[in-house]
């Protein structure tokens, strides 16, 4: 097949700018000024700014291997927008910063901003500005969010009270277990390179993993029940991870249900296949990009019939711990598992 190979240096680092950004105008009435000037001009006019930024190196947080350029960046996008929603707020702008090694063609890149646009237009926000320049190795994204939220609605990591219902959405575990089919694939076509990826029947996993969605419908829901949770986190480095760190901010302890985490029946059945526990798939895989919170009990009821949403336990006091109760009637205590980078133990 014959591909189009555009090398970076033909167009410059101004070149390229403008050829992956023009025609890309913004939508919202917050974003004054967007790419084009030294510094990009925002008015949130009544509302609180809240500002999100992450980093992502190739071969650390993705590799390309098996990553679509046009996924990987529409991921990159969706997990930064997923803190701005884990704070109960509206994403409005984002920049992005690459750091781009001459093994990458001008097309690539243009894959890269086709995914990042996909997720602009979906989630409704404005790319505003960014940086680039090289780097000597691999490919560095760094991408910050804006958005927008009501002083008294915003929903911090710190908020959970001894007696609050601990929540989650949707499921847990699949993007995990999405991530262990291409490592096995890729490790097949290491070793028996003439073998085709065996990639079908494990559509939603790999959806899960490969092109994740931030939950903003789940924010929405709390504006129509006027529900205002008491605390929140998004679920990127595993539930384990994620409810210590709610637990560690509010300064209380909490219990989980074994029978409650809600696991997708695909996720479920590839666990076994790969002779995991499925309930440590959903504890301690990263990337599912759920909302977990905390509610008043008064505001069960408000729950009880969102879509998508379960309560998985209860805050209790610090001295208590964490702890999930095993469907067996066990108290087992949650340690953290998250993913850890620079863990060499
Ligand atoms: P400066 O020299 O002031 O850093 P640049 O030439 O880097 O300006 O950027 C020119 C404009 O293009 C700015 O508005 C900047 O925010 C934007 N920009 C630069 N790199 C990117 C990128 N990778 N994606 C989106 N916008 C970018
Ligand atoms: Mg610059």
């Amino acid at each position: 097949m014959d591909v189009k190979r555009t090398e970076l240096g033909q167009l410059g680092e101004f070149g390229l700018i403008e050829h992956l950004t023009n025609g890309h105008s913004p939508r919202n009435k917050s974003t004054i000024k967007g790419i084009g000037d030294d510094a990009a001009v925002l008015d949130h006019e009544n509302f609180q700014t809240v500002v999100s930024t992450d980093i992502m190196v190739e071969s650390i947080h993705f590799d390309l291997g098996y990553t679509p350029l046009k996924h990987l960046g529409y991921k990159a996008v969706v997990s930064n927008l997923s803190d701005i929603y884990a704070m109960n707020a509206t994403p409005k702008q984002i920049t992005v910063s690459l750091a781009i090694s001459n093994r990458f063609s001008v097309e690539a890149l243009e894959e890269l901003y086709a995914g990042i646009y996909k997720a602009c237009d979906y989630y409704n926000v404005d790319l505003i500005g960014g940086d680039t320049t090289s780097s000597l190795k691999g490919l560095f994204i760094s991408i910050t969010a804006i958005g927008q939220g009501e002083k008294d609605k915003l929903v911090y990591r710190n908020g959970a009270k001894v007696g609050d219902l601990l929540c989650v959405s949707g499921d847990l575990g699949a993007a995990y277990l999405g991530l262990q089919i291409l490592e096995r694939e890729k490790h097949i076509y290491k070793d028996f390179p003439e073998m085709q990826p065996v990639l079908e029947g494990n559509d939603y996993i790999l959806q899960r993993q490969l092109k994740p969605e931030a939950r903003r419908d789940i924010i929405d829901q709390f504006a129509k029940s006027q529900l205002v949770p008491t605390s929140m986190i998004d679920v990127s480095d595993g539930l384990a991870s994620e409810i210590r760190h709610l637990c560690h901010q509010s300064k209380v302890g909490a219990f989980i249900e074994e029978g409650s985490v809600p696991i997708h029946p695909d996720a479920y059945q590839k666990a076994i296949d790969f002779q995991h526990d499925p309930i440590t798939c959903a504890l301690s895989g990263g990337e599912d990009y759920e909302l977990l919170f905390t509610i008043h009990p008064l505001d069960a009821d408000k729950v009880k019939f969102m879509p998508d949403v379960v309560i998985l336990g209860e805050i209790v006091d610090k001295n208590d711990g964490i702890h999930l109760h095993s469907k067996s009637g066990r108290r087992h205590p949650i340690i953290a598992q998250g993913w850890q980078h620079f863990s060499n133990s």
